[in-house]
């Protein structure tokens, strides 16, 4: 079997949702739901999911019990306990520090609670090893909040906190808006990955790479601009492509028109990913099922996927 490793999952779309039961039991918070099965439910994008801020709305309920430090270390530990049961062994976790600061923690004090929870996590789990992403979130109000998660990427930056990157509604809020905020994670040589050509088309993806990324998030929209995707090839750019949740945000109308394929077969470095295991109901096994079985993806295909996932890693030894 290859080897697994997944860049692109983001944390929040990925906890169990007996846990946010739980947290939210502890932490007295009066759902709207009541029972573990609605949790569950609402976690899940609805088979009708429209639009990428439909989809969106699924992380409503996660951060409502993510503002408190235990429950993000206890999240984030289970995260990689989850990855490291199903085979995983290196794995880049992302989370937008700005979402968990309603119950009065800094953003610092968000990372450091995710990071204790990545450490335990590797302690019990020694077979993974795993890499905080931090988010910036697409806005027109939060520059401040922006900056600030640039500013403790840039502090805590070393053998967890590996990059920044930017995740949100990508179609109301464009790329260029952002510029000052890259300008930023530039002018420290933060790594860097951009959620680009997901909801937008390959103008985003353009900006993304004049930000300085050799990496975007999605990228699909690629697909559409045969001078884009030689730009990509010729700059060894790598696309974090994740089928699943492709298809629930409605980028492709159906699994079968995603373009990986055709993404892979004219030498774009292409690799696969969840995007968010609960609120997808998918994994990185599965993610590969589906290239085999709607995509016909030789091992030896696969194997050259997870070597371009493995050299675009952020944590290099
Ligand atoms: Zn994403």
């Amino acid at each position: 079997m290859n080897r697994l490793i997944e860049l692109h999952l983001h944390l929040d779309g990925s906890l169990r949702p007996d846990t946010v039961w739980e947290l939210a039991n502890e932490q007295g918070i009066d759902l709207p739901l009541h029972s573990r099965e609605e949790v569950r439910n609402q976690m899940r994008v609805p088979e009708n999911c429209k639009t990428l801020e439909e989809y969106l709305e699924r992380f409503d309920l996660p951060l409502l019990v993510l503002q408190k430090a235990d429950a993000l270390e206890r999240v984030t530990f289970e995260l990689v306990e989850d990855l490291a049961k199903a085979g995983v062994e290196y794995a880049e976790i992302r989370f937008a520090p700005q979402l968990s600061v309603q119950g009065g923690l800094t953003q610092a004090e968000v990372v450091e609670a995710a990071v204790q929870g990545a450490k335990r996590g590797m302690q019990a789990y020694p077979g993974i090893r795993v890499g905080l992403i931090l988010c910036c979130m697409r806005g027109d109000t939060n520059e401040a909040l922006n900056l600030e998660t640039v500013e403790v990427a840039r502090q805590y930056l070393g053998d967890v906190v590996c990059a920044v990157d930017i995740a949100g509604a990508e179609s109301l809020f464009p790329t260029e808006h952002f510029k000052k905020v890259f300008d930023k994670v530039q002018a420290y040589h933060l790594p860097m990955t951009i959620h680009a050509g997901e909801a937008a088309g390959p103008e985003s993806m353009r900006t993304a790479l004049s930000f300085g990324t050799k990496r975007i998030g999605h990228g699909v929209a690629a697909i559409h601009d045969a001078e884009l995707m030689q730009e990509l090839i010729d700059q060894n750019v790598t696309l974090e492509v994740c089928v699943t949740s492709n298809y629930h945000t409605k980028v492709v109308p159906s699994i079968a028109e995603h373009p990986i394929r055709k993404l892979f077969d004219a030498g774009v470095r292409v690799t696969v990913n969840s995007d968010n295991m609960t609120a997808s109901g998918t994994n990185l096994g599965k993610e590969i099922e589906i290239l085999k079985n709607t995509f016909g993806f030789t091992e030896d295909e696969l194997a050259k996927m997870m070597e371009y996932a493995w050299e675009a890693r952020f944590l290099k030894d």
